[in-house]
């Protein structure tokens, strides 16, 4: 029997990872990483330096530091339409995946090839909080052809990092992947280690906890950018990430030209209370003419990502 644990680079799967392994230490355990190629450099440093830890494997010769990776972003016009991300971005990232697969194959690192707005542009769909097409393409459906074609129904296991807090999303995923013959499991649920949370245990192992947290925002995705992302998130992403705010309401922009359409990630219902697009351009506009918004203390688990 092997034991799969779906990691995000978040802290939450590999506290997951390792409350399983602790309760499993004879079973094999393997890690999969569906990569959106628009994680932040410092997601990439977390996951590997967590699963090194996790399987007692030195990192040292080959974890990355977050300084060292180039920018993920495409600088100055480009065509939406022939946007493939930043090249040396995608190479770095070429590269490290292949030195970590010979270095760590237990960690299996799976990529589509496309970032969120490539499956946006392809699709002719910004996706929202309700509508995910970037994790359906990047994340389930590449993890799905994975356990298909490599692990053993009737056997293994396959575990996700989610929590109590969360757990209303653990029950309909369970369900739907025992209708497909799988059997999940959700290790933190119910557990005293789930309600702790990772921190603590990041610390006792010397971990740094990834960076993004350290700026507040409440899950390690994407780079802190999110679909599903509402008000307090990005107001969260404007005050302490100006330039990926920056990128990320430029390509929004990109996209609805290319649609011809108003397309947001975003709605809003100030003034009468009906539901309008609320583009991130519009957004800052409202956060730069009343600078006290910016400041407003953002409440983590007010707004964030449920991504798979
Ligand atoms: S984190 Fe958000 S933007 Fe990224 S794949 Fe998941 S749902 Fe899409």
């Amino acid at each position: 029997m092997t034991h799969y644990h779906s990691v995000s680079g978040g802290a939450a799967s590999w506290l997951a990872a390792k409350l399983d392994m602790d309760r499993h230490p004879n079973e094999e355990h393997r890690f999969l990483f569906a990569d959106t190629l628009y994680e932040d450099a410092d997601c990439y440093r977390f996951l590997i330096e967590g699963i090194g830890y996790l399987i007692g494997r030195d990192v040292s010769d080959f974890l990355p530091h977050a300084d060292h990776f180039p920018d993920y972003r495409v600088s100055g016009d480009f065509d939406i339409a022939t946007y493939a991300g930043n090249p040396g971005w995608r190479a770095f990232l070429r590269q490290l995946r292949a030195d970590v697969s010979e270095a760590m194959p237990e960690l299996i690192w799976l990529v589509e090839g496309r970032d969120p707005w490539e499956v946006f542009r392809d699709r002719k769909f910004l996706g929202n909080s309700r509508i995910d097409p970037c994790s359906k393409k990047l994340k389930r459906e590449v993890l799905a052809a994975w356990l298909d074609a490599n692990a053993n129904r009737d056997e293994d296991v396959v575990c996700v990092g989610i929590g109590t807090h969360e757990s209303h999303r653990y029950t309909p995923l369970a369900i739907r992947m025992a209708e497909d013959g799988w059997r999940y499991e959700a290790p933190l649920i119910g557990t005293m280690e789930g309600e702790i949370g990772a921190f603590h245990y990041l610390a006792k192992a010397s971990i740094e906890r990834p960076r993004l947290y350290r700026k507040g925002y409440i899950h390690n995705n994407c780079g802190g950018y999110c679909i599903k992302g509402g008000h307090a998130h990005y107001q969260n992403r404007f005050s302490v990430d100006r330039d990926r705010y920056d990128y990320d309401a430029m390509m929004e922009r990109k996209l609805a030209a290319y649609l011809g359409k108003p397309v947001t990630m975003m709605t809003d219902r100030a003034g009468d209370n009906v539901k309008k697009p609320l583009s991130l351009d519009d957004f800052a506009d409202r956060l730069l003419a009343d600078p006290q918004l910016a400041l407003i203390p953002y409440e983590p688990g007010s707004s964030g990502c449920g991504c798979f």
